[in-house]
């Protein structure tokens, strides 16, 4: 059976006895393990707790999503103090990033957004990535990922996970050449802008991932979204790189296995 790992879950959105079943039958599908990525401090705490009943499987990264609104003061002095004082059990600082969609949104409806907050938080999270000796889990798209690029260099950030990226030719260069990782979704399967990204990158800093319970399309349409669905997405960049199943497995589980240090 081929060995997967999923990079990167919200395994603390699914409801207790899903995250048990899934969990319970994750060796029958050869999933190895889950990256599961928080989306604040409460999201972080119950990801610790799985990571506690689950250890051989949960990797938890600790951080704040960046499609939300921001905290300040008390409020995040308290989530990087809990995360400083947890860090032997984390994997990466993470999800953290940059609010491409809210920003959209925002502005197709004529509100303004002002980015600069979202900018500086990402900038003491990257620090704070260098300072733990940690990778950083990064959503940056688009040309969000062009500041992400930037600040990473700032701090002389190398182990950066850009997860379910997109963005354009030059932007996807320089991070090859930076070293960074990217990872792909079950959307790889239907999205001609995903296929073309999986062509142009180097399979040794690619991962697969569900991102669930984030739901798909195409022939995922209306199931739940599970780990066992990377294997599709293996499948594919197996079929795009021109090489085997196997061997895109092991070189993508390798990969993951060496970036989390996992
Ligand atoms: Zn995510």
């Amino acid at each position: 059976m081929l060995r997967h790992i999923d990079a990167h879950i919200h395994l603390d959105k699914y409801e207790p006895d899903i995250q048990h079943s899934m969990l319970s039958e994750l060796e029958e599908y050869g999933i190895q393990g889950l990256v599961a990525v928080s989306m604040n401090l409460a999201s972080c705490q119950e990801n610790r707790e799985l990571q506690r009943r689950f250890p051989r499987q949960v990797f938890p990264a600790y951080g704040f999503h960046p499609e939300q609104e921001l905290i300040a003061g008390e409020e995040l002095d308290q989530l990087f103090a809990w995360i400083r004082e947890h860090r032997d059990g984390m994997v990466a600082v993470g999800e953290v990033g940059l609010p491409y969609y809210e920003r959209k949104q925002a502005e197709a409806a004529g509100r303004s957004f002002e980015l600069a907050p979202y900018t500086r938080l990402l900038d003491r999270f990257i620090a704070l990535a260098a300072e733990l000796k940690k990778p950083v889990v990064l959503h940056a798209v688009y040309e969000d990922a062009k500041i992400a690029c930037d600040l990473l260099e700032k701090h002389n950030v190398r182990n950066a996970h850009f997860h379910w990226f997109k963005g354009d030719e030059e932007t996807v260069r320089r991070m090859a050449q930076s070293g960074y990782y990217v990872s792909f979704t079950p959307d790889i399967v239907y999205e001609a802008e995903i296929r073309a990204l999986a062509e142009m990158y180097p399979l040794d800093q690619m991962m697969v991932e569900t991102d669930g319970p984030w739901p798909f399309e195409g022939p995922f349409q209306g199931r739940q979204t599970h780990p066992r669905m990377i294997s599709s997405v293996v499948g594919e960049i197996a079929g795009i790189k021109g090489i085997s199943e196997r061997a895109a497995a092991e070189t993508i589980l390798q990969n993951t296995k060496r970036f989390y240090q996992i």
